[in-house]
C-alpha cells in the first residue's frame, strides 16, 4: 500500500490525545491515547536498554490487558517483533511452538510465570514480568518516538489457529493492520465514538484485530476483559457501554444458553462474527431478538477479513459471508470470474501476509508468486455475487467415490430441534473407502436416539452424505479459539 506508515500509537497520540483509548477491567483503569503512546515509548525504551534491536523477537503470554497493546505499539516503534503465546498451552507445547521463532526475552504476567520460565530456559531467553519490570519501564517513562514504520516489516507474528495441524507463526505487518482498518472500517462504519470490547485472546488475530486494533485506529474505545467469561461480556452489553461486538460461533452459542439473553436490548450494538463456521439456527435465535449478527470469513494469513456480511441484506442472506471487502480480491479456482460456482478461495491485496515467518516452504506453498494466497478453504459464489464457505479442502473426504463436505451435513443436522452442535469427520470404511461420523451435542434437557439422526439426514441429503455413525457427546476437543479439532476426532474415532 504505502512504503512508510506513521507509528500507530504517536499518530493517535497526536490527533485524540485526551480521548479514551482503552478500559482496562483487570484494573479498572482508562487509558488514553496519549498515556499508551507514553507507556509505549517507555517500553520501546525499555527493550532497547536490554539490547534488543529491529527484527529480535519478544514472546509475551498473559491474558487480555492493556499491557499487551502497550508492548505491541512498542514493538512498532523498535522493529522488535511480537510473539504472542496461548495461555492455554504447557510449557512443553510452547517451545515446540516458539521453535520456530527462537526469542530474546519472553514478557509474562504473574499468572503464568512459571510456565514463561519454563518455556523460554531451554533458548537462553530471560523472563520479564508485566507487573514488575514493565510496569517499572513505564513509571520511568521514555523518550518521544514517532518514527515511520516500514509498512512491509514484521511487527508481530499469529500463530494460526492448530484446527488441522500444528499452528504456523504468519508475519503480520503494519500494512495488514490498515488494510484491515479500511475493510472492517467500510463494513461496518467504524467511528471515533465507538466502544468495542475486547475478550477473545490476543494471541489469535480475532483478538487483536476484531475489532480492536481497528477501532484504535479510528479513534474509538476497547474496554479489555482478561477472557471470556459469558457472565462478564453479558453484562457488558446491557450496560449500554458497547456498540462494536465481534466474537467467534462458540461464543454466541454459549451466550445463547445464558439465562436473560431474552432481555437484552440489541439495538444499539452491531453484531459480527467468524472463525468458523456459524449455524443458521443461531443467527435465527439472535435475530429474532433483533442483533442482525453478520457473518464473516477471514484467516491468520489474511489479517483477517476477506468477507464480513453487509447489514441490508443479511436477512436475505443466510448462510453467506457476504460479498469480498475493499481491499481484498478474490477468485475461486475453476470457476470463470463472475460465474456461479465452487472452487478454491484465493485472495490477494495488502491484507495479506508476507509468509509464514522463517518458513520459506510454507510461504512458497501457500502464496503464489503473484501474490495470491491459497486459503485451502472450499466457497461458492452465487448468482448475486454473494459467497458462501463450503468447507476447508482438509476436511472433505470420499465416500463411494462421491466428495462429502462434512460443513453440509452439519448444517442438516444442526437444523434439528434437539441439537446444540455438531462436528462431522470421515472416517475409513471397508465398502465406501471412507464415511461420515458425526458427533453430536444436544441442546440442555434434551434426548435423543442416536438411529434416528440418519432418517432425519435421509430426507434431506444424498445418501452418500449420510453419516454412518452418530455418537452423542457432551463436548468437542477444541482450539483455543473454540474450534473444533477435527483431527483429534478422528483420531478418538480410531481408538473407539
Ligand atoms: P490452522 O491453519 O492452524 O489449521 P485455522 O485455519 O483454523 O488453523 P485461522 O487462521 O484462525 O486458523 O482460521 C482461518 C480458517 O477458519 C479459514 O481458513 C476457514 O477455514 C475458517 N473460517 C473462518 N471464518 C469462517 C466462516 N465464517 N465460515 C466457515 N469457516 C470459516
Ligand atoms: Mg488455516
Amino acid at each position: 500500500m504505502f512504503d512508510l506508515i506513521p507509528d500507530m500509537a504517536a499518530k493517535r497520540a497526536e490527533i485524540t490525545p485526551g480521548a479514551l483509548a482503552f478500559h482496562d477491567t483487570t484494573t479498572g483503569r482508562g487509558w488514553s491515547f496519549a498515556r499508551i503512546n507514553d507507556a509505549a515509548n517507555a517500553v520501546a525504551a525499555g527493550f532497547r536498554a536490554r539490547g534488543l534491536v529491529e527484527g529480535d523477537r519478544v514472546a509475551i503470554i498473559c491474558q487480555n490487558r492493556v499491557e499487551f497493546f502497550i508492548s505491541l505499539f512498542a514493538c512498532q516503534k523498535t522493529g522488535v517483533i511480537l510473539c504472542p503465546l496461548n495461555w492455554r498451552q504447557p510449557a512443553l507445547e510452547l517451545v515446540e511452538i516458539l521453535a520456530q521463532a527462537g526469542i530474546s526475552l519472553m514478557l509474562t504476567d504473574a499468572e503464568f510465570l512459571d510456565t514463561a520460565r519454563e518455556a523460554a530456559a531451554g533458548m537462553g531467553a530471560p523472563v520479564l514480568t508485566i507487573e514488575d519490570d514493565l510496569a517499572g519501564w513505564i513509571r520511568d517513562g521514555g523518550p518521544a518516538l514517532k518514527a515511520p514504520v516500514p509498512s512491509e516489516r514484521p511487527w508481530y507474528l499469529l500463530f494460526t489457529s492448530g484446527t488441522t495441524g500444528l499452528p504456523k507463526a504468519v508475519i503480520q505487518t503494519a500494512r495488514m493492520a490498515w488494510a484491515n482498518t479500511v475493510n472492517i472500517g467500510q463494513a461496518i462504519d467504524i467511528a471515533s465514538t465507538d466502544r468495542a470490547v475486547c475478550f477473545l485472546p490476543l494471541f489469535h488475530t480475532a483478538g487483536i484485530n476484531l475489532y480492536t486494533l481497528p477501532v484504535f485506529l479510528t479513534g474509538g474505545s476497547s474496554t479489555i476483559l482478561p477472557k471470556f467469561e459469558a457472565e462478564a461480556v453479558l453484562g457488558l452489553l446491557a450496560s449500554g457501554r458497547i456498540n462494536q461486538f465481534f466474537a467467534v460461533p462458540a461464543v454466541y452459542q454459549a451466550l445463547s444458553l445464558m439465562p436473560g439473553i431474552e432481555d437484552l436490548d440489541w439495538s444499539s450494538i452491531r453484531c459480527g462474527c467468524g472463525g468458523a463456521p456459524l449455524p443458521e439456527p443461531l443467527i435465527r435465535f439472535f435475530g429474532a431478538m433483533g442483533a442482525n449478527v453478520l457473518n464473516g470469513m477471514g484467516m491468520t494469513e489474511t489479517g483477517p477479513t476477506v468477507f464480513l456480511m453487509d447489514p441490508a441484506h443479511a436477512a436475505q442472506k443466510i448462510g453467506s459471508v457476504g460479498r469480498p471487502q475493499s481491499l481484498v480480491e478474490v477468485r475461486l479456482d475453476g470457476v470463470a470470474d463472475g460465474a456461479e460456482g465452487a472452487g478454491e478461495l484465493q485472495v490477494r491485496g495488502p491484507g495479506v501476509t508476507p509468509g509464514y515467518f522463517g518458513n520459506p516452504d510454507a510461504t512458497e506453498k501457500t502464496l503464489a508468486g503473484d501474490g495470491w494466497l491459497a486459503t485451502g478453504d472450499v466457497a461458492r459464489r452465487d448468482a448475486d455475487g454473494y459467497y458462501f464457505i463450503v468447507d476447508r479442502i482438509k476436511d472433505m473426504f470420499i465416500s463411494g467415490g462421491e466428495n462429502v463436505y462434512p460443513a453440509e451435513v452439519e448444517r442438516v443436522l444442526n437444523a434439528h430441534p434437539a441439537i446444540l452442535e455438531t462436528a462431522v469427520v470421515g472416517v475409513p470404511d471397508e465398502k465406501w473407502g471412507e464415511a461420515g461420523a458425526a458427533f453430536v451435542m444436544l441442546r440442555p434437557d434434551q434426548t435423543l436416539a442416536p438411529e434416528t439422526l440418519r432418517p432425519w439426514c435421509r430426507e434431506r441429503l444424498a445418501g452418500y452424505k449420510v453419516p454412518a455413525h452418530v455418537r452423542i457427546v457432551e463436548d468437542f476437543p477444541r482450539t483455543a479459539a473454540g474450534k473444533v479439532c477435527k483431527p483429534k476426532l478422528r483420531e478418538a474415532f480410531s481408538y473407539d
